[in-house]
């Protein structure tokens, strides 16, 4: 027996090893499991890293419609935790944070699996993400350890199950616990219109908001340009050259790639009690041929219906990442509230006009670019937000346009030319002297 095997306790049945017959087998349904592998981890040089995380690569989809696995490589044993959610029917994998090593995102689909994606998702913790077509029963799910030239592999194997079965199971499974990113949202901050100048003694505060994040990749271009990348470039030109005027204040809701809820965003620009919130975007749709930047501003009524679905897919970025999703609380009731939000709005749509202004001419926008719905992420009552679509990764000749630095300083140039016309327009007798 090779020393390889011996780790593996004999399981090794024709060159796979199965944790099957010991406590992982068969995994009861949706219910959480947690695969305790820690005693079998080689004890931590002393000296590590601070960045020496477990490292996982090559994950990849085998099977058909009767059974469908998926496997992920890492290089050492980890713990983690599965779970199913409903609506749309996707499996989530919660795992330690760890190091990706390729791309972030498959759109190969491959049995009862249609997609899947990871990445981070809190602090400390990585997400596996898997779109499941129907609803699915997790028959097994266990890491197998590493033996002799093969990694160690998280595998979860997914059959076919009815929807009635999949809800009872969800039913029965213990609660989880809650996680910082599936905390329910409680408005905790009181509207408080922020003086639209900047509170009081200090210079504006401009919070650049950009999309996506960690496991949630966003928007996937024709060459695989993804949008929470291409977004997050482009804030951060912004964000420097906002700085360079020496008038604002500027903060990021993310500066790395990190996953943040919808709600997250919002109470970061209200605690931080910004004077605009601009949050980045790039889009993705069917017709490839379709190019240009767009500006929207939130209401409760869609301009058009191009502009309906795109909030809603907008809206579902929490979904995606496999957020338990707790009715969240949008709106709050009471007559203050509504003047506040009214008057953001004004001033959202003043800021909103200025900027097609400014970017005309400089980029490309598609027709009709300023329109409306109702975006989550803009939904600060009390600070004037907007969402610019930067232009479409469906098409491929944008989508090349977009990573060049030309384009992106040219769309940099634009917005910062707006925020500074917006302030210097409307609040110039409201701004510290
Ligand atoms: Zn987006």
């Amino acid at each position: 027996m090779t020393q390889a095997q011996s780790r593996a306790d004999g399981m090794a049945v024709g060159g796979f090893v199965r944790h099957g017959a010991i406590a992982l087998a068969p995994v009861c349904l949706v219910v959480a499991v947690f695969a305790v592998l820690l005693a079998a981890l080689p004890s931590p040089p002393a000296l590590a890293a601070a960045n020496d995380l477990p490292e996982a690569s090559a994950a990849r989809l085998a099977g058909d419609q009767k059974r469908t696995r998926f496997v992920m490589d890492l290089d050492r044993s980890v713990a983690f935790r599965i779970f199913a959610l409903p609506d749309p029917y996707r499996i989530i994998v919660d795992l330690p944070e760890l190091n990706f090593t390729d791309e972030t995102v498959s759109t190969e689909a491959r049995g009862l699996v249609t997609a899947f994606r990871y990445g981070r998702f809190a602090p400390g913790k990585s997400r596996v993400v898997l779109d499941a077509d129907g609803p699915v029963k997790i028959d097994k799910a266990f890491v197998l350890e590493p033996i002799e030239d093969q990694p160690a592999r998280l595998v979860i194997d997914l059959v076919p199950t009815g929807r009635k079965q999949f809800m009872r199971d969800l039913a029965l499974a213990p609660p989880r616990p809650l996680e910082p990113a599936d905390q329910p949202q409680v408005p905790t901050i009181p509207v408080n219109p922020v003086p639209p100048g900047g509170a009081q003694g200090q210079k504006p505060l401009v919070v650049i908001d950009p999309g996506h994040g960690g496991v949630d990749p966003g928007a996937i271009g024709r060459d695989g340009t993804l949008e929470k990348e291409i977004v997050l470039e482009v804030a951060q030109r912004l964000a420097e050259e906002l700085r360079a005027l020496g008038k604002y204040r500027v903060k990021m809701t993310r500066d790395d790639d990190r996953f943040l809820r919808l709600g997250e965003r919002v109470d970061f620009a209200r605690a931080n009690r910004a004077s605009l919130f601009i949050s980045l975007h790039a889009d993705a749709i069917r017709y490839s041929s379709i190019s240009g930047a767009t500006v929207y501003t939130r209401s409760d009524r869609a301009s058009d219906a191009a502009a309906q679905l795109l909030a809603e897919r907008e809206n579902r970025a929490d979904l995606i990442a496999g957020v338990d999703l707790t009715e969240e609380t949008d709106e709050v009731a009471g007559i203050l509230f509504d003047l506040v939000r009214r008057e953001t709005r004004n001033f959202s749509a003043t800021f909103a006009r200025g900027l097609i202004d400014e970017m005309r001419g400089k980029v490309k926008l598609i027709k009709n670019p300023l329109r409306s719905a109702r975006f989550r992420v803009l939904s600060a009552p009390d600070v004037p937000s907007v969402l610019v679509e930067l232009g479409y990764l469906t098409n491929r000749r944008e989508e090349k346009t977009m990573r060049t630095q030309a384009w992106q300083q040219k769309m940099v140039g634009a917005i910062t030319t707006a925020v500074d016309g917006y302030f210097g327009r409307n609040f110039a007798a409201s701004t510290v002297q």
